[in-house]
């Protein structure tokens, strides 16, 4: 399946399963959603669990109960990263196989100091060393430019977010190479997300031009911050969305997002609101925008 052979919008939202959600993940998830409606697209859900370590028990299943509470449903399966180990092992065959991947034996305290791009020591080394290793992409230094919806062009060098795993020592696959499989393979065309992942966008189109996939187009959203100026996350303690009562917490959401909403679309039933946002939604709203202080937001 590919993005491109359809031509209908597909897009998705993918969270990790690592806490509930919370108002910042929440505004992620309706701006993906509505813009997959107002295309008369087709919006997935895909669980990326494949980080046991920083996964939280029961947390996917709260996520997906949270989704259908505040109407956001999903077409389709839910697709759970856990049952997708085959083809990203098959994945890594292929990028050993094309020399874009290697072994890298460096430690962690070797690497303190060039912390955060890796310098590309272990580039030239090849096989199976038997001593414990990741394995990382081979990036060429390319400069990658994109369009994005919101944030317009974007370019990045790779020489200088550096060669990055994609196999990790602890034996997991890592984030960038599931997640340019999965996006592949669920023939999705569109990634709308926050912003805070727009220098994992550099790094998944260098994989999916060497694994020979169409890209999708991007949309990075601005992220919505406390009264630090910090992005809400579950590191910084966002509360968890009431499973209760959601349109209060759906219109807040709506106003982040930048619909010009009003009493009358307050006083609606969450299904309504919904409805009435597919419609007015305009991903140009958003325009350039990084963050959004979560106390600026009115609740009229
Ligand atoms: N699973 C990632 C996260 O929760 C997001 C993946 C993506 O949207 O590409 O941060
Ligand atoms: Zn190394």
């Amino acid at each position: 399946m590919s993005a491109c052979s359809t031509g209908r919008y597909t897009g998705r939202f993918a969270p990790s399963p690592t806490g509930p959600l919370h108002f910042g993940s929440l505004t992620a998830a309706l701006a993906s959603y509505l813009d997959a409606r107002a295309a008369g697209g087709d919006w997935l859900v895909r669980i990326e669990d494949i980080d046991p370590p920083r996964e939280q028990p029961g947390s996917a299943d709260l996520i997906l109960k949270a989704l259908e509470i505040y109407g956001l449903h999903w077409d389709g399966e839910v697709l759970y990263q856990h049952t997708r180990l085959d083809a990203y092992r098959e994945a890594l065959a292929q990028l050993k196989e094309s020399q874009l991947a290697y072994p890298c034996t460096c430690t962690r305290r070797q690497l303190a100091e060039y912390r955060p791009s890796y310098p590309g020591f272990c580039r030239p080394k090849t096989g199976t060393p038997d001593v414990p290793h990741a394995i990382r992409f081979n990036a060429q230094d390319q400069d990658i430019t994109f369009p994005d919806r919101i944030q317009n062009t974007q370019s990045f060098a790779m020489k200088e977010l550096g060669d990055f795993v994609i196999f990790r020592k602890d034996g997991l696959f890592a984030y960038q190479l599931a997640v340019t499989v999965d996006d592949e393979y669920q023939g999705v065309t569109d990634i709308v997300r926050g912003i805070d992942l727009i220098d994992s966008t550099p790094r998944q189109i260098t994989l999916q031009k060497a694994l020979g996939f169409p890209p999708p187009r991007y949309a990075h959203l601005p992220v919505i911050t406390n009264e630090f100026g910090d992005k809400l996350s579950k590191q910084n303690k966002a509360a968890a969305l009431p499973l209760e009562n959601p349109q209060p917490i759906l219109f807040k959401a709506m106003t982040a997002i930048g619909l010009p909403v009003d009493t009358h679309v307050r006083d609606a039933s969450h299904a309504d609101m919904l409805q009435w946002a597919i419609k007015h939604w305009k991903i140009n709203r958003l325009q350039n925008q990084e963050a959004i202080p979560e106390a600026q937001l009115s609740v009229i």
